[in-house]
């Protein structure tokens, strides 16, 4: 079917979403990064950036919050542009684990490879693969330089979130020296681990994730400052990664009821990609027991409903002033 939905029909759905789902109770802050536990629970913004660099923003779009593992999604972008699809498929993998973030289990069931970029394996493992080999500042000036070209404006660590991280990520410590006896981690293993726990820590706004999630959508494009970021033949690999395991162990039941790829972080953050039509971040602090922002998905739900969106739903969708 052939649709057309108008700007003003975007606001305003954007509008009621947060009006709606601002007061929603239920979830709690990630409590195993003590900083994050004491982030104010209360906040919330949600952003969407159209394909000609509209952005549509309500609430708290300004505030940087911990990117956690929406980053995920930037360095798998980052590593596809330095080694190609086939590379990324054959070093890290890019199936669902159906299990929780940080799951040792999915290592061992899967030992030949990590899966996936998006879990922390998979992320702790392209972080290792990152180009310059061996040079950690190198490799640190291209995951912020990447990061920067995808929101269309620079980020920096949350340096408190960054030392509360590295004191307390023990499993993630396990989940690299595990992959290292697997032949997985492809430069220097603490590094790497470091690299990985600095870029969860990068402070970002809803705002720069929608941008994020608009450039994903435009084919590499930044629709903000028009730079082409990434060739256009990796945006469906990237979006088909979101799309398998952006929720986790809670993936299908998330495509299911929103019809939009999207990837969180236990930071509060989502970012959705609709492609060739837009980009859509949330962020509301308060976490689901797969580490999901509970607010964040009934916003992003209720947009994708009110505006009768789905990546699956076979139209054609026309957006006009
Ligand atoms: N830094 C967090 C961790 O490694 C990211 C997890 C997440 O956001 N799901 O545990």
């Amino acid at each position: 079917m052939k649709k057309t939905l108008t700007k003003a029909q975007i606001r305003q759905a954007v509008e009621e979403a947060y009006a709606e789902c601002k007061d929603i109770k239920g979830g709690v802050n990630a409590h195993y990064i003590p900083f994050l536990a004491n982030v104010n629970p209360d906040l919330f913004g949600i952003s969407l950036t159209l394909l000609d660099g509209t952005q549509i923003s309500v609430g708290d779009t300004e505030y940087k919050f911990g990117v956690e593992s929406v980053s995920k999604v930037l360095t798998a972008i980052l590593i596809l542009k330095q080694y190609g699809a086939e590379a990324v498929l054959k070093q890290i993998g890019a199936d669902a684990t159906g299990l929780p973030f940080n799951s040792i289990f999915a290592i061992l069931l899967e030992n030949d490879h990590p899966s996936t970029p998006l879990v922390n394996a998979g992320a702790i493992s392209a972080c290792s693969m990152v180009k310059p080999q061996g040079d950690s500042w190198g490799k640190w000036e291209a995951i912020i330089n990447n990061f920067e070209a995808l929101c269309g404006s620079r980020s920096e660590v949350l340096d408190e979130l960054y030392r509360s991280e590295s004191e307390t990520n023990f499993q993630n410590r396990s989940i690299a020296w595990l992959l290292k006896d697997y032949n997985r981690i492809y430069d220097d293993v603490p590094m790497s681990l470091d690299l990985y726990t600095r870029q969860c820590s990068i402070g970002i706004t809803a705002s720069q994730l929608a941008v994020c999630a608009g450039t994903i959508a435009n084919g590499g494009v930044n629709p903000v400052t028009k730079e082409e970021v990434f060739a256009r033949d990796l945006a469906p690999k990237i979006t088909t990664l979101i799309s398998s395991v952006g929720f986790y162990q809670n993936t299908g039941d998330w495509m299911y009821t929103s019809g939009i790829p999207a990837k969180s972080g236990v930071g509060g953050g989502v970012l959705g990609v609709l492609p060739g039509l837009l980009g859509v971040a949330a962020f509301a602090p308060p976490l689901d027991e797969a580490g999901n922002s509970v607010k964040a998905q009934a916003a992003i739900k209720s947009i994708m409903n009110k505006l009768g969106l789905g990546v699956f739903n076979g139209d054609t969708v026309e957006i006009v002033d």
